[in-house]
């Protein structure tokens, strides 16, 4: 990849994420909101967000404040959306707002998905060595809510 090639893909990876970051908005969780998109040769194949299964109710916690065993995290969303579409996420790229976690890691491996774009480290970091270890790039964007996000590490 050329310079300017990188700074596009870069522009791009920064609105990917934003646009995953408002979809978060769509979760019904009240502990944590998480945005997911799969994107695939410059094409949006699938998104999701945390919350329960399609006909459930849409609250994520029970009577104590704690996350339903049966929650779907958001890249589980994105991922198996495209089970039921046309479409396929091989050499696709996954933009998150929160760094996988190791079930969703799997998931990723299995899916054929190439890239990982997260917006931010979650506590476990076994999720993402999982990735790293499959060969999936991941890259970390801290963008801010206002100004000009900026790479925090490029394993
Ligand atoms: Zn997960």
């Amino acid at each position: 990849m050329t310079e300017q090639e990188q700074h596009k893909q870069y522009e791009l990876d920064c609105r990917y994420l934003r646009m995953a970051r408002i979809w978060a908005e769509n979760s019904y969780c009240r502990r944590r909101q998480v945005g997911a998109l799969i994107v695939k040769d410059k094409m949006i194949i699938s998104d999701g967000y945390n919350g329960t299964p399609s006909g459930f109710e849409n609250v994520c916690e029970d009577a104590n404040g704690l996350t339903k065993p049966y929650v779907l995290h958001a890249e589980a969303n994105a991922i198996t959306k495209i089970a039921r579409s046309g479409n396929n996420s091989d050499g696709a790229t996954l933009y998150v707002t929160a760094s996988p976690c190791i079930e969703c890691a799997k998931l990723i491996i299995q899916a054929g998905i190439k890239r990982v774009v997260y917006g931010e480290a979650y506590r476990l970091a076994d999720g993402l060595e999982l990735l790293q270890r499959a060969g999936i790039e991941t890259l970390l964007l801290e963008i801010p809510t206002d100004g000009v996000p900026s790479v925090l590490s490029q394993p």
